[in-house]
């Protein structure tokens, strides 16, 4: 077993880092303090300088113009721009377009591919994502109200989406729809692009999400569908494949977000350490001589080691063996991760004191924006059902009903 990052590599992540840290930081306090739009010029700007030296879609094969870096690799190069929440956006691998570039990539007709694909590697427009609806679990993703009725050489959607990130001023939406409500649950839904000008399609609100409802790609738009009538050509083909192609879109986007939240762990950790030695507790002695404070720095440090270690095996058992043999892995390190992120998260804010709940450093907006992480992409309790299914399954016969 050999642990060594190779040099280019590493070479690659300290120039990432080295921008992340000399370009990105002293955009967040206008970020945090004015919204997205206040820093969309100069991210603009930061995205272009990405693209000349070579960093600009990390996870994206050469052939479409990324790095081709395998899961493994892209999970180390997001743990170090996920120390800024601007980080993945600049790079262009921030989600959801990340995920709806796959897929184009994976199941898009040459027409889709020109049209949705190729202006969102070139970073010219985004996309979002439209599967959860206000009025149904998203825990329960087959049970879902959207529908696309054919009609000619159309669909007909109608339904209601909310949490769909991005949608503020996206292109296009992905939207999970119903296309044969007879089929077997997990055949009866099937994605679509929509263009987000298309008459029906309407953007009802953004949502107010721990106090701030955002703007642009930081926010997340509450949708309704009322004959909504696009042609057939925009289906992501085959016709009832919806889960199968977000099942695809999940497990890679999962490390994404894994590696991400390792990369808030880090930062946190990291703005704790500094503080532990800057911040005096009296005229001789810094906090860093609390054994509370002590014990919060070596817990921190083995937590994220800990989860940084399952996360880069998961991604490595992808690569390998694919996203079907990671599944208990990514199911394990999605409830892990989270969770050593809020812990880390809210120990570095206890040791900054009155200023941990400012905005004059990023703890405050992780604690808040990130606390969303045990949610998105399947709860906690979602995952650690399924993964706790499977393994005693394995204890028991198998008429037992687990
Ligand atoms: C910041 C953010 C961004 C998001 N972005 C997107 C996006 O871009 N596109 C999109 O389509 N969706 C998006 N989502 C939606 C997200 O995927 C859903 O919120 C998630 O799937 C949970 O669904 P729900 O909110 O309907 O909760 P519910 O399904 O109503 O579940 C509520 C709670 O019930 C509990 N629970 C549910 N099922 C079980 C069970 N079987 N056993 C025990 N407990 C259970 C869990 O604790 C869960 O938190 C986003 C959400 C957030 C918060």
């Amino acid at each position: 077993m050999d642990f060594s990052i190779p040099s280019k590599l590493q070479a690659l992540l300290d120039r990432a880092r080295t921008f992340v840290e000399t370009e990105l930081y002293p955009l967040e306090q206008p970020f945090f303090e004015s919204g997205f739009n206040a820093v969309a010029e100069e991210l603009r700007e930061k995205r272009a300088k990405v693209k000349a030296q070579g960093m600009w879609l990390p996870q994206i094969a050469k052939e479409h113009g990324g790095l081709g870096l395998s899961l493994l690799e892209h999970g180390l190069f997001s743990a170090e721009i996920g120390r800024s929440p601007l980080g993945h956006y600049t790079f262009n691998c921030q989600a959801p377009d990340s995920g709806n570039m796959e897929i184009l990539i994976q199941y898009g007709s040459p027409e889709q591919k020109a049209k949705y694909l190729e202006p969102l590697l070139a970073g010219d427009i985004r996309g979002c994502f439209g599967m959860t609806e206000p009025d149904y679990p998203g825990s329960n993703p087959v049970w879902m109200g959207t529908t696309a009725v054919k009609d000619g050489d159309d669909y007909v959607i109608n339904g209601k989406k909310w949490w769909t990130t991005g949608g503020d001023g996206a292109a296009f939406c992905v939207v999970m729809t119903i296309t044969d409500p007879t089929a077997p649950p997990h055949f009866r839904a099937s994605q679509i692009l929509v263009p987000t000008d298309t008459p029906g399609f309407i953007i009802e609100t953004t949502t107010p999400f721990m106090g701030h409802r955002g703007e642009g790609w930081a926010s997340h738009s509450e949708v309704r569908l009322d004959n909504c009538r696009v042609p057939q050509a925009n289906l992501l083909r085959p016709e009832g494949a919806g889960f199968l192609i977000a099942q695809e879109r999940l497990g890679p986007g999962r490390i994404h977000h894994c590696m991400r939240w390792i990369g808030v762990c880090e930062r946190a950790f990291e703005l704790m350490c500094k503080r532990a030695v800057d911040r005096k507790i009296s005229p001789d002695r810094p906090l860093a001589s609390r054994q509370f404070v002590q014990g919060w720095i070596a817990e921190s440090r083995a937590e994220i080691d800990a989860a940084r270690l399952m996360v880069l095996h998961a991604a490595w058992t992808i690569d390998q063996l694919g996203a079907k043999a990671a599944r208990d892995q990514i199911s394990l390190i999605k409830f892990t991760a989270a969770n050593t992120m809020m812990r880390v998260v809210d120990r570095a804010l206890q040791a900054h004191g009155g200023l941990g709940v400012t905005d004059y450093t990023p703890l405050a907006v992780f604690y808040r924006m990130e606390r969303a992480a045990r949610i998105y992409d399947g709860t906690d309790e979602v995952h650690k059902l399924s993964v706790a299914k499977r393994i005693l399954r394995g204890y028991a016969d198998k008429s037992l009903n687990i």
